[in-house]
């Protein structure tokens, strides 16, 4: 559910105008048909509301198994606690340094998600900017 006073009615316009963009069904709510599905809402806090009837939690964990099985049962090995120190670009592969050995591969992804900017610094590369601190700050 989305709450929001008078001032963010265009934030929840938007809200609205993507969902119907993306064939998601979403309810405009009043006060008193948000708080008859979530009665602990401060009715002095907010004006409106959309709820999403069809939102539900992901498993993350059996989410995440089912992709490492896939990977494994394709021939993938996975390696754990191997912080990448450095790369370097010769003889038409990647070199990488971690701390558990080196490695070389034509193609290398950075997923190394809110670290993204310090990982290219590893292979000194210019940083996109992302900073772990300031992503997870967001975040939470
Ligand atoms: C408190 C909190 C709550 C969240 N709740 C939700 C939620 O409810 N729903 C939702 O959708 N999202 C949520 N998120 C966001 C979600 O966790 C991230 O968007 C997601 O994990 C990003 O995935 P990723 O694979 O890109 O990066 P990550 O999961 O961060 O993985 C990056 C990996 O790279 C590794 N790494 C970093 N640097 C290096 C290096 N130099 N060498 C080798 N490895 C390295 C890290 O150790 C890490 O394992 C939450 C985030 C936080 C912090």
């Amino acid at each position: 559910m989305f709450v929001g006073t008078t001032a963010q009615k265009p934030a929840l316009d938007e809200v609205l105008k993507t969902a119907a963009e993306e064939n998601c069904q979403v309810d405009a709510l009043d006060v008193a048909g948000a708080r008859r599905i979530v009665p602990v809402l401060n009715p002095e806090m907010f004006e409106q509301a959309i709820f999403e009837p069809k939102s539900t939690d992901i498993d993350v964990h059996a989410l995440h198994g089912g992709f490492l099985k896939v990977f494994a049962g394709r021939g993938g090995e996975i390696i754990c606690d191997a912080e990448v120190k450095g790369m370097q670009w010769a003889d038409g592969a990647w070199h990488v340094e971690t701390k558990v050995g080196s490695f070389a591969a034509p193609i290398v992804v950075n997923a190394a998600g809110a670290w993204g900017g310090r990982y290219c610094c590893a292979r000194g590369c210019a940083s996109d900017g992302t900073d772990p601190e300031t992503a997870h700050s967001n975040s939470v």
